[in-house]
């Protein structure tokens, strides 16, 4: 779980991985037009043909930056357009990535002020829904790649956003240590290998709570915070079990579900088993889960049985209904 305390105690270290940039960018703009189509926004994404196919670096927190950005974009621009560039950086090797819309833009002030809200000793578990701790983790993560994090806007004639990243050029991997790997998922019933558990929940109590419920029954756990980060995290694990909550800032855990499961039919990869969870346990919801293809269901807060119940499921083989 990215927390700001984390953050700032310099915990995190960013992964510095091949991975397919340009490939990643066609994923993320189908998606991102779905986004904004919402809202009756056109959203267009352009790459400069000198953007390299592959680079070197860590995907998840790239995506979270921009994911963040043009989720912020969207969110604030009743009409109009929300345009995405990614292009080499003037005079250096980073990349730029600018986002910019038709909102309402940004007084001077707050330009100042939106970076840094939130830096004294807060941290995650205070979040809250425009609590405004989003731009600041970007900063974050945008000096962790090496760039800067900033924004133009002229009040009443939208926002520019862009930043930096140091996202090296590199070589697709050897066959076989391509990131999101098409091995078989589930380990089947042989096996006592530890399984791997991507947790989506953006609640960092309950976070906790189930990471620790895993982890005492040996699992490995990922957590993210919301369905988009569930995506790119899921294409690089390839985790044997996906937990994932109904309901997340951004994208929804259904509308995840659906965009994963969409994915695996195009790509052929194995089906990854997915377990919705929510602490409203509204039959339509449920309805909707299962038509999106989850396998099964948990009330939260989750139960310590029900969940080695499904643990035990995963590990003879994930099949079938759980
Ligand atoms: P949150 O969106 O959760 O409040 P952020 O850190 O992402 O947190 O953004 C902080 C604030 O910056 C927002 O509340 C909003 O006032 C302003 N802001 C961010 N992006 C935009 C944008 N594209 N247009 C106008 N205002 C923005």
């Amino acid at each position: 779980m990215l927390s700001l305390s984390r953050l700032e105690a310099g915990e995190l270290r960013l992964e510095r991985e091949p991975f397919e940039l340009r490939a990643y960018l066609a994923d993320e703009s189908k998606l991102l037009e779905a986004l904004a189509a919402e809202q009756g926004l056109a959203l267009t994404l352009t790459v400069d043909p000198a953007v390299p196919e592959w680079v070197e670096g860590d995907a998840v927190r790239f995506g979270q930056v921009l994911y963040n950005l043009a989720n912020n974009a969207i969110k604030f621009t009743e009409q109009g357009s929300v345009t995405i560039t990614v292009a080499p950086a003037d005079g250096d090797d980073r990349l730029l990535v600018a986002v910019t819309d038709t909102g309402p833009g940004i007084s001077e002030t707050d330009q100042q002020r939106i970076f840094r809200a939130f830096t004294q000793g807060d941290d995650v578990f205070r979040r809250q829904e425009g609590s405004g701790l989003g731009l600041t983790i970007c900063k974050e993560l945008v000096r962790l790649m090496g760039g800067e994090l900033g924004v133009q806007s002229t009040p009443g004639a939208g926002a520019t956003f862009h930043f930096t990243a140091r996202l090296p050029a590199t070589e697709p991997p050897a066959d076989g240590d391509a990131a999101p790997a098409a091995a078989p998922t589930a380990k089947g019933a042989a096996t006592d290998a530890p399984l791997q558990v991507l947790v989506a929940e953006d609640e960092p109590t309950n976070a906790l709570l189930i990471r620790t419920l895993l982890e005492q029954q040996t699992c490995r756990v990922t957590v993210v915070e919301d369905g988009e980060a569930v995506v790119a995290q899921w294409e690089r694990e390839r985790p044997d079990l996906l937990l994932l909550d109904v309901q997340m800032p951004g994208m929804d855990g259904c509308q995840a579900l659906g965009i994963l499961r969409e994915r695996e039919a195009q790509r052929g990869w194995s089906r990854t088993p997915v377990v919705m969870c929510t602490a409203h346990a509204v039959e339509q919801v449920w309805e909707d889960c299962a038509r999106q293809g989850s396998d099964a269901t948990l009330t939260k807060p989750l139960d310590r049985d029900e969940l080695a119940r499904v643990l035990e499921w995963v590990r003879r083989g994930g099949t079938g209904r759980g």
